[in-house]
Formats: C-alpha cells, sequence, structure tokens
C-alpha cells in the first residue's frame, strides 16, 4: 500500500525534485495541467456512480447505460446516510487522537522540526470489526449501510468537495512555507485538485495522515463484511467466493495499518498538498470502488467451487508475498543499509549517499511491490468468474495508477540520483512486470 515506502531514519530525505523544477522553468503540471484537472474532477466522480450502478440485482453489465432514478434527490441522498457517515469520520477520529499506539515523528520539514503522528491505525481496525461485530451480536440493523450504498457515496462525494474547498480557502491564509511544492502554482483549478497545504492540521489530528488510512480503508474492509452478513441475510448461507475476497482485502489493509508509520515516508505525505485529489482519493474512491468484487459478488450471487478458489487463494498468497517481501526489504535497506542481510545484494551508489537495490526483489523489476499489488487485485477478480468485465474494473483501475505513479517516480528519481538512476535502470531494465514491461 501507500504506507510502504522506505523509512529513511539514517540518511536525511532529498530535496523535492517537483519544486526545482517549478523554480527553473514554470509550473511543473502534473495530470495535464489545469485542463486535465478540471475533467478529472468531473470525470472521477461520474465513474464511481457510474460503474456502482451498473451492477444491480442480477445485473452487471458495464456496456449498457444503467437506468436512472426519476427522483434523483430521494434515490442518492437522505439525512439518516448523512448521520451514518458524519457518525463514522468522528468515531475513527476519536480512535486516532487516542492516546493508545506508538507517537512517530515525520520526516524532518523544510523549514526545521518534524511533526509527530498517533500511529494506532490498527488498533482502530481491529476496534471497528469488533464494534461491527457486537452490532451484529446485538442485532442492530447494520445492513442498512449497504441499502444505503448510493447515499453514503453522495454523501462522501458532496463531503470531500466541501473539504477540499475548506483546504483551499484556509491555505490562503497560511505561511507559504506552509505549503507543498507541487500544488502552489496559481492556478486555481490545479491547486485545488493538487492541494495547497502540505499537512494541514485540527488540534491533534492531521487530516492528511487520517485520512489516507482510517475512514476509507478501514470503511472498506466494513463494507466488505457487511455484504457479507447481507448475503447471509438474503440466502442464509455464507457465499465463499464472498467472503473469501473479503478475507484478501481485509489481509490488505490491516498489512497497511499495522506498518503504518511506513506511510511517513511516502511521497503522499512529504511531498503533496492535502487537496481534492487526495480527498476524492481516500474518501470515495477507495471504500466505494474498492468494494467492486463484493458488491458483484453480493448482487448476482455467483460461486465458484473450492477447486477454483483454491488457486485463487494460492496466486492472492503469491502475490502478498511478493508485496510485502519487497516492501520489507526496501523499508529494511532504507534503515539500515548495512544490515547483514543485504551483504550478498548487489547495489548502485548515488551521489546523496544513499544506494539503490539492484538484486533481491529490486533487481527482479523496478517496482516488485506494484507487481505483488496488481497480482493481488487480479485474484480478487478471479473470484467472480470470467462472465464480466464489471468487477475487473479494479485491476485495471489499479494497472493505470501504478504505471502512472512508476512513470512519475522514475522521473523524481531520475531527478534526485541523474547517472545513477540511469546505471540502475540499465542494470534493471524492466519497470513492473518481468519481461514484458
Ligand atoms: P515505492 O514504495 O516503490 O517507493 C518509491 C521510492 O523508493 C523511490 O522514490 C525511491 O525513494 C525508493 N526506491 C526506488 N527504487 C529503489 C531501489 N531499487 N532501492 C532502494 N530504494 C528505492 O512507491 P509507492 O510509495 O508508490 O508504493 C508503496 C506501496 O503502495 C506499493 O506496494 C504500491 O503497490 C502501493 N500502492 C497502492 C495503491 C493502491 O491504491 N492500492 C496506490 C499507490 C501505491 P528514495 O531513494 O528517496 O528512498
Amino acid at each position: 500500500m501507500k504506507s510502504e515506502m522506505m523509512s529513511n531514519m539514517k540518511t536525511p530525505p532529498p530535496p523535492p525534485p517537483v519544486a526545482k523544477k517549478k523554480e527553473e522553468k514554470g509550473p511543473h503540471y502534473e495530470f495535464m495541467g489545469p485542463i486535465g484537472t478540471f475533467l478529472l474532477i468531473f470525470f472521477l466522480p461520474f465513474t464511481v456512480y457510474y460503474v456502482n450502478m451498473a451492477c444491480r440485482r442480477n445485473k452487471c453489465s458495464i456496456l449498457e447505460v444503467p437506468s436512472f432514478p426519476r427522483n434523483f434527490v430521494t434515490a442518492f441522498f437522505d439525512v439518516e446516510a448523512a448521520l451514518i457517515f458524519f457518525g463514522w469520520l468522528a468515531f475513527q477520529a476519536l480512535l486516532a487522537v487516542l492516546p493508545i499506539g506508538s507517537l512517530v515523528e515525520g520526516q524532518p520539514l523544510k523549514y526545521g522540526g518534524r511533526l509527530k503522528y498517533r500511529c494506532n491505525g490498527f488498533f482502530a481496525l481491529v476496534v471497528s470489526l469488533a464494534g461491527l461485530a457486537v452490532a451484529i451480536y446485538l442485532k442492530l440493523p447494520v445492513t442498512k449501510v449497504v441499502d444505503k450504498f448510493f447515499k453514503l457515496l453522495t454523501v462522501a462525494t458532496i463531503f470531500s468537495f466541501t473539504l477540499s474547498k475548506c483546504l483551499y480557502i484556509s491555505s490562503r491564509f497560511i505561511s507559504t512555507k506552509k505549503l507543498a511544492p507541487g500544488g502552489n502554482t496559481g492556478n486555481i483549478i490545479y491547486d485545488f485538485f493538487m492541494g495547497r497545504e502540505l499537512n494541514p492540521r485540527i488540534g491533534p489530528l492531521d487530516l492528511k495522515f487520517f485520512c489516507e488510512l482510517r475512514p476509507g480503508l478501514i470503511g472498506w474492509v466494513l463494507l466488505d463484511w457487511l455484504m457479507v452478513y447481507k448475503a447471509y441475510q438474503d440466502t442464509g448461507a455464507f457465499p465463499p467466493n464472498l467472503v473469501l475476497v473479503s478475507v484478501f482485502q481485509t489481509l490488505y489493509v490491516a498489512d497497511a495499518l499495522w506498518f503504518e508509520e511506513a506511510i511517513l515516508t511516502t511521497i503522499d505525505i512529504i511531498y503533496e498538498g492535502f487537496g481534492f485529489i487526495l480527498c476524492f482519493g481516500d474518501l470515495v474512491w477507495v471504500p466505494f470502488l474498492y468494494t467492486l468484487q463484493a458488491r458483484f459478488l453480493l448482487e448476482s450471487g455467483f460461486t465458484l467451487p473450492w477447486y477454483c478458489l483454491a488457486p485463487i487463494t494460492v496466486l492472492n498468497l503469491i502475490g502478498f508475498m511478493i508485496f510485502r517481501l519487497s516492501n520489507s526489504q526496501k523499508n529494511l535497506f532504507r534503515k539500515n543499509p548495512k544490515h547483514p542481510a543485504f551483504s550478498g545484494l548487489e547495489t548502485v551508489a548515488t551521489p546523496s549517499g544513499r544506494k539503490l537495490l539492484a538484486s533481491g526483489w529490486w533487481g527482479l523489476c523496478r517496482k516488485p511491490n506494484y507487481l505483488g499489488d496488481i497480482i493481488m487485485a487480479t485474484a480478487w477478480s478471479l473470484t467472480t468468474g470470467f462472465g464480466h468485465i464489471f468487477p475487473y474494473l479494479y485491476p485495471l483501475f489499479l494497472l493505470t495508477l501504478l504505471i502512472h505513479r512508476e512513470r512519475r517516480d522514475n522521473e523524481m528519481c531520475a531527478a534526485k540520483y541523474g547517472a545513477s538512476w540511469d546505471r540502475y535502470c540499465q542494470r534493471v531494465k524492466y519497470r513492473i512486470f518481468p519481461y514484458i514491461y
């Protein structure tokens, strides 16, 4: 997950290359600049609605235009959904500020000092899942959340727009030293999309850190299990495919939260402002799109025999192993490059003093962690069979996102490490898929 970048405790982080480019030749735009970001502001919410609307009971077709309700307001909004959403947000915020779990220092800020972050995400996940189990035991009407899927989606979408707008406005009143290098171009649309302020906080709550890992990610897992329970209520049985995909995704999220501290060295935390793309991505895209396979399995009732599920489980475990081991290898290398585990491994020296791993997992391809992620996403979709393209949209989205992210990171590393990066790329030829890409 995003929380998986290296933890570089011993060496200071290199300067953000984006800022350098901006000084040299005007604003450095990503996502095709103001026009691209303007279109994405509409395209992203449209995609989440369209894809989910295309999957209704006994019908999951992406090729047919979904039927639109006569009354949009009653179909897509109600006050109870708003109360559920804000109650969930408040509950997660409360857990996030509880003095439980370690208080970890972030990377050095460019204006000096470091921020502190309370890392208790795994605890929040366990409490949330336990809370769900208790609510089910008490026979509370929890599946209302699944019934109100579209209404919750609307509230989350409106909230993410409002939050990004508030963040943009409040960023106009802060010192420029607190601005992110990439979201401060002067173009309103672009800066609103990318985010201007680097680390907006309300008291002890760091908004970006909180949204990246808590309400959306834990919400995703809870939605999965609520769908499992709903299927049980509807049919009197636990559909094995739905249970399996929920287990896979819970493992994925639990892993991210167990290694929560690692997010403090990711691009998102160190360089990116908190704007629309992260607000919408964290609060809407993740919980309402990453539940695609579960929604498909709930709506279609599709099942597979155990001899199909067994190899899918093996594939998921292979993906998870590549993902976890490669991420851990890099994290350990960044923490302690002299660790005996690296004695036999090839490295490439760089002028900054930091080395690049060029063998082991990181000699296989330049992003073995992305490879593992994509394999897992494919395994999740395989639980839905081959009858519909719809549930395969998640691995397709992830593939696009990670290809784009790899190119972005490649650019940044080329700026950071110059000729050493070229040497590393000559040594490790493939970007994500060995012998293919
Ligand atoms: P990486 O974990 O790949 O981190 C990139 C950084 O690692 C580089 O900038 C560089 O930083 C360092 N690095 C790159 N190559 C080497 C090497 N050979 N040796 C040592 N250091 C190296 O990127 P992400 O933060 O994008 O991804 C983290 C995880 O999050 C991945 O597993 C990915 O799959 C997942 N993810 C999931 C998403 C989702 O929506 N499901 C979205 C985004 C990511 P430096 O040299 O400065 O240390």
